[in-house]
């Protein structure tokens, strides 16, 4: 069995191309290259396929996914989704290939032809409503391979991490009464787009740690060992999926944590031993945020570094 499977297309970089806005194409642009030259051993890439809609549709009210659909243009122009939803000629395509990745990486790791997966995917999702595109999100990538996972595979006990620097309201409103799905965030706090207190618990599966500006390595840690990771043990999850953003880095312009590359290996370390106690090791993991090219790239390496280390690890 090869250990992870890289999803990944070069419709992602053809997603609002000509924008010069954060989430923009440099964020992927030479992540292959990276990935080559780390030379790793257990690690397939794969071209994801494009998401049939009956799935977009089991996370996403159904009027608004054919709605914006209809709205991708059909030429050079870029049409805002919503304020902050850009959407090019290249973004269809792109799209439903990146909520598509969730859906073969959900398959292949049921099936047992990879232990874990990483869809290095744009547009990012966990902004996405239930029946709303938001701050750079056209659908909700985790969701729908979480309701992939409960209505093919029949899992009832999925848990979805999230450590992008920004609160995912999206998610959090998808499952918000949905105890088959625990949703689990760190975020800065206050900040875009403004969710995220500590008492919104959802049917009590939804665990919120807010985070002030400034927090460092340390701090995050002890928030994320003393309540994620406890909860996580708690819950018992069958499925590990994780909203990977790097935007809580240092160095991202968009927000003000203080974590470094070092960290998202460490937390990357502690779901793959969650993962491993509970969840036969399987983890989805999809990027979401990250807008320092560099720290982003040097962040998404040391996840798949940590990754492709269960052997090591265990
Ligand atoms: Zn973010």
């Amino acid at each position: 069995m090869t250990q992870t499977a890289i999803y990944f297309d070069n419709s992602f970089k053809d997603h609002v191309s000509t924008l010069d806005y954060p989430e923009r194409t440099d964020r992927v642009k030479n992540i292959i290259d990276l990935i080559n030259k780390e030379e790793f051993k257990n690690l397939s890439i794969l071209k994801p396929d494009q998401v049939g809609y009956s799935h977009i549709y089991a996370a996403h009210d159904k009027e608004f996914v054919d709605d914006t659909l209809n709205r991708f243009p059909k030429d050079e122009k870029i049409v805002f989704l919503d304020q902050e939803t850009p959407v090019s000629i290249g973004s269809f395509d792109a799209t439903l290939r990146a909520a598509g990745a969730g859906i073969n990486a959900a398959d292949n790791i049921i099936n047992g032809n990879f232990t874990n997966a990483f869809c290095i995917v744009r547009p990012p999702g966990h902004h996405a409503c239930y029946d709303r595109s938001m701050g750079f999100c056209v659908f909700n990538n985790v969701a729908i391979a979480a309701e992939y996972l409960i209505s093919k595979y029949g899992l009832e006990n999925i848990a979805i991490i999230d450590f992008d620097v920004h609160h995912g309201n999206g998610t959090q409103d998808i499952f918000y009464k949905n105890s088959k799905v625990h949703y689990y965030s760190t975020h800065q706090y206050p900040l875009y787009p403004g969710t995220g207190d500590i008492n919104e618990i959802g049917v009590g599966n939804i665990v919120n740690v807010p985070l002030k500006a400034g927090t460092n390595s340390s701090q995050y840690h002890l928030a994320f060992d003393e309540i994620v990771l406890k909860k996580l043990h708690d819950q018992k999850p069958d499925f590990l999926i994780i909203s990977a953003g790097f935007d809580a880095h240092e160095k991202d312009p968009l927000a003000s944590l203080n974590l470094v590359e070092n960290d998202f290996k460490l937390i990357t370390q502690k779901l793959m031993s969650i993962a491993c106690q509970y969840c036969d090791n399987r983890i989805i993991s999809m990027l979401e945020g990250g807008y320092d090219i560099q720290a982003l790239e040097r962040s998404m390496i040391a996840h798949i570094r940590e990754l492709q280390n269960y052997d090591t690890n265990s």
